[in-house]
C-alpha cells in the first residue's frame, strides 16, 4: 500500500488549462513533476503560463522558493511519437512516478487509451487519477490492469486558485486509493471532498446543474427574467454572481455541454431552451462578447450591473428547492457527506453558507411545499421532492424555525404577554405585535410591553438582532385612539413621550433592529418602524401618517424621522395629505430598505437578521451610531465621532479575528469583545 509520503515524482498527462496548473501546484508542494502533451510547442506554452502564474503567486508573496527553484522541479514530456503511437519517454517517466493525474480532453476513449498504456508500465502500487468533469471514472479504470488504483480527482479551473477538489471513487477504486489522493489534494494545498459514487456531475456540478437549470426554467416559463433572477441571486442570497452571469463568465458553452454529458448519463434535466438558443447562436457569454450579457469585447468581463430593486421579484426558493432536493438525495444516498456538500458548494461554488444550512433557513417544509407546487404544475417528476426532505417534514425537522432541519439549534423560546409576543431563535429575536383584532393598535400597555422587551433581549447575549413585526393583517394600524377618550392634553403628551422614548430606545439600541412591514403600517405603527435600522416592506403593505384626519398630528417622532428619511418637501406632503402609500413608492422614496414578495417577508427578515448576526456586534453598535448621531451634527463632529469610534474598534478581540480571517481566508466568528 503506497503512501503520501511515498510520492516522489508526479506525472500530469495533458498540459492544458488544467493539466498546466496541477503541474504547478505539484511542483510548488515540492514534488519532481514530469508533465507530458503531444507537442514541445504546447509544452513550452505550459511552461510559459506556468511561470507567469508562478510570478503572480510571487508578488502576493505566498511563494517559500524562488520561481526557479519551483521551475527545475518540472520536466516537460513529448507523449506521442509522429506516428500517433506512445512515446518511449512516457513509458520511461511513468515507471519512475507514483501518482499519475491526467488531464486530457473529455474523450472517453483517448482516457481510456492513456490509462491502459499507462498501467502497463506505472509501478504496481502507483495512483492514476483523472480530472474528467464528465466521464465515468469505472469506465476509464475498467481498461487498467489494477483498477482498484484509479480514481477521480476533480481539479476547478484554475487549479492555483479555486481551493477544492472531488476526489471520486470508481466501482473499483479502493479505499488506500482514496485515502492516498485525499491527502495528495491536502499536500496541493486544496480541500479534498470524497464522492462515494461515481455519480455523473459528482457533487459541485450536480447542485450547479440543478441551480443553472431552475433558473433556467422560471425564465423560461416566463415567470421572471433573466436580471430578475440574476438580483436575486446576488442580492437576496448573497451569491457571488448571478446564475447567467456565471454562465456568461464560465462559458455557456461549457455548461450547455457539460450538462449534455451528464444528461446523456442519466442526469435528468428540465428542457431549458434559454442556454440551447444561446449556444446555438454561439454566444457564449464573456469569451464571445455576449451571452446572457453584452461585454466591451471578448474575454473581456466586466460585472453586469444587478439592480437591487428587482431582487424581491422572484422567491429564491424557486431556484434553490431542486438544488437542496438534489443535495438531499447525494446524502441520502451515501454519496456524499453532510459536511463535504456543504464544502463543496462553499468552496466550488462561492456560496456563502451551506446549502443545508440555507434549506434550514428557508424551512424544510417550504422547500418541500415549492417542489410539490411545481410538480402540480409541471406534471414533472424531477420535482418529486427528496424523500429524506419528506421525511423531515413528517417528523417536523423544518429548520431553523422547529429548531431542527439538517443543523440542529438552540430551541425557539416564545414568550407570551398581554399585547406582544417574544420569540427568541437564537441569534435573533422577534417582537411580534399581538393585537391582530385591533390591527396591533398600540396602546400604552404595549408601549410598556415593547420597551421592557427590549431591555430583556438587550442583556441577552446570544441575541444578536431584533425583528419587529406585527400578527395577523397588518404590521401596526397605529396608536390606539380609543384610548384618546376622554383624555386631558397632558395626558397625551405623556403618552407621546412615553412612545417617543421607546422609539429613541430602538435608534439606540446596541443591536440592530429590523422592521418587517406587512399590511397596514400608519400613523403609531410607521412611527415605531422608522425607528428601526433597516425596514422591509411586503409588496401589499400601506405606509403612512393619516393623524391628519383625525385633526392631529404626529406625536411619536413622524414629523422628525419621516423629513428625516424622506426630506421635508415628501414628508410634509405625506403628513398633510395623510394618504397612504404602497410599499413600492415608500421603496421609491427611501422609505424602506426593500420590498418583497408577499409570504416571503419572515424568511427575508431572518436571512437578513442572520446575516447581520454574523457581523461584529461592537461594530454594528458603532455604525449605528456614528450614522445616527453624525447625521445630527455638523461634518467635522460627525467625523470626529467617527474617528474616534473608530479607533475605539481596534481595542475589541473581534478586529483581530475579523483580520485574521481575512487572511486566512476564512468565516470570521465574531464574539461581541
Ligand atoms: P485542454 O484542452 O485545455 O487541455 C488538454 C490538453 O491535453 C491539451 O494541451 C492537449 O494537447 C493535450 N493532449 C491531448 N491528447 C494528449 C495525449 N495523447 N497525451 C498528452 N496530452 C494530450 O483541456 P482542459 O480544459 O485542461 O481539460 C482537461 C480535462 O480536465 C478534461 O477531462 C476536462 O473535462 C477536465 N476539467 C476541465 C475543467 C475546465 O474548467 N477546463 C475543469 C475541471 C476538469
Amino acid at each position: 500500500m503506497i503512501k503520501l509520503e511515498d510520492i516522489r515524482v508526479v506525472t500530469v498527462v495533458g498540459a492544458g488549462t488544467m493539466g498546466h496548473g496541477i503541474a504547478e501546484l505539484a511542483a510548488i508542494a515540492g514534488f519532481k513533476v514530469y508533465i507530458a502533451d503531444i507537442s514541445m510547442d504546447i509544452l513550452r506554452g505550459a511552461l510559459d503560463r506556468i511561470r507567469w502564474s508562478l510570478g503572480k503567486l510571487s508578488e502576493r508573496g505566498v511563494l517559500r522558493e524562488s520561481i526557479d527553484t519551483i521551475m527545475s522541479r518540472i520536466t516537460p514530456i513529448v507523449s506521442i511519437k509522429p506516428d500517433g503511437s506512445w512515446s518511449d519517454d512516457l513509458a520511461r517517466v511513468l515507471s519512475e512516478t507514483q501518482f499519475m493525474v491526467e488531464a486530457i480532453p473529455e474523450d472517453l476513449k483517448l482516457k481510456q487509451l492513456l490509462f491502459s498504456h499507462a498501467s502497463l508500465h506505472i509501478p504496481e502500487n502507483a495512483i492514476l487519477a483523472t480530472n474528467t468533469s464528465s466521464l465515468p471514472i469505472t469506465e476509464i479504470a475498467s481498461v487498467a490492469r489494477r483498477p482498484e488504483r484509479v480514481v477521480g480527482m476533480h481539479f476547478f479551473n484554475p487549479p492555483v486558485l479555486m481551493p477544492l477538489v472531488e476526489v471520486i471513487r470508481g466501482a473499483y477504486t479502493s479505499d488506500d486509493t482514496v485515502k492516498v489522493t485525499v491527502d495528495m489534494a491536502r499536500r496541493l494545498g486544496k480541500t479534498p471532498v470524497v464522492v462515494n459514487k461515481d455519480v455523473p456531475g459528482f457533487i459541485v456540478n450536480r447542485i450547479l446543474g440543478r441551480f443553472m437549470n431552475m433558473a433556467c426554467y422560471t425564465v423560461d416559463r416566463g415567470l421572471a427574467s433573466v436580471e430578475d433572477v440574476d438580483s436575486t441571486v446576488f442580492y437576496t442570497l448573497g451569491f457571488p454572481m448571478g446564475v447567467f452571469e456565471l454562465a456568461d463568465y464560465s462559458g455557456i458553452d461549457v455548461f450547455y455541454l457539460v450538462t449534455k454529458a451528464m444528461a446523456e448519463r442519466g442526469f435528468q434535466v428540465l428542457p431549458c431552451k434559454l442556454f440551447e438558443d444561446k449556444y446555438n447562436a454561439r454566444k457564449y457569454g464573456v469569451k464571445t462578447g455576449e451571452g446572457f450579457y453584452k461585454y466591451p469585447e471578448p474575454g473581456k468581463f466586466v460585472k453586469p450591473a444587478h439592480k437591487r430593486e428587482l431582487a424581491g421579484r422572484i422567491d429564491p426558493l424557486l431556484l434553490l428547492s431542486l438544488p437542496i432536493s438534489e443535495a438531499a438525495y447525494l446524502l441520502r444516498a451515501g454519496i456524499a457527506s453532510k459536511e463535504d456538500i456543504e464544502t463543496s458548494v462553499k468552496l466550488g461554488l462561492g456560496w456563502p453558507k451551506g446549502i443545508f444550512e440555507l434549506a434550514d433557513e428557508y424551512g424544510i417544509d417550504k422547500v418541500v411545499e415549492t417542489l410539490s407546487r411545481l410538480k402540480a404544475e409541471t406534471q414533472l417528476e424531477l420535482f418529486s421532492p427528496d424523500p429524506l426532505l419528506q421525511e423531515m417534514v413528517r417528523e417536523g425537522k423544518l429548520g431553523r424555525k422547529s429548531g431542527e432541519g439538517f443543523y440542529k439549534y438552540a430551541l425557539v423560546e416564545e414568550t407570551i404577554k398581554e399585547t406582544i409576543i417574544v420569540k427568541k431563535e437564537k441569534p435573533i429575536a422577534w417582537i411580534i405585535l399581538n393585537r391582530p383584532e385591533r390591527l396591533n393598535a398600540i396602546n400604552p400597555k404595549m408601549l410598556e410591553e415593547l420597551s421592557r422587551a427590549l431591555d430583556e433581549l438587550e442583556e441577552d447575549r446570544d441575541i444578536r438582532v431584533v425583528i419587529l413585526k406585527g400578527s395577523g393583517r397588518a404590521f401596526c394600524a397605529g396608536a390606539d385612539v380609543t384610548a384618546f377618550a376622554g383624555v386631558t392634553p397632558i395626558d397625551v403628551i405623556r403618552f407621546s413621550r412615553r412612545f417617543q422614548e421607546l422609539t429613541l430606545k430602538i435608534q439606540f439600541y446596541t443591536k440592530p433592529v429590523i422592521a418587517a412591514i406587512h399590511g397596514y403600517a400608519l400613523g403609531g405603527g410607521l412611527e415605531l418602524a422608522m425607528s428601526a435600522d433597516i425596514r422591509i416592506a411586503s409588496e401589499e403593505a400601506m405606509l403612512g401618517q393619516p393623524e391628519i384626519n383625525l385633526g392631529f398630528i404626529p406625536g411619536a417622532g413622524g414629523t422628525q424621522r419621516l423629513a428625516r428619511l424622506v426630506g421635508t418637501a415628501r414628508a410634509k406632503e405625506l403628513i398633510m395629505s395623510g394618504e397612504f402609500i404602497p410599499a413600492s413608492e415608500a421603496y421609491k422614496i427611501g422609505l424602506v430598505n426593500r420590498v418583497v414578495k408577499s409570504g416571503t417577508l419572515d424568511d427575508e427578515a431572518r436571512n437578513l437578521a442572520l446575516k447581520l448576526a454574523e457581523k461584529p456586534p461592537i461594530a454594528l453598535t458603532m455604525a449605528k451610531y456614528t450614522i445616527d448621531m453624525g447625521s445630527e451634527t455638523s461634518i467635522w463632529q460627525g467625523l470626529m465621532l467617527e474617528a474616534g469610534l473608530f479607533s475605539l474598534l481596534f481595542t475589541t478581540e473581534d478586529v483581530i479575528e475579523g483580520v485574521t480571517a481575512f487572511l486566512e481566508k476564512r468565516r470570521p466568528k465574531f464574539k461581541g469583545k
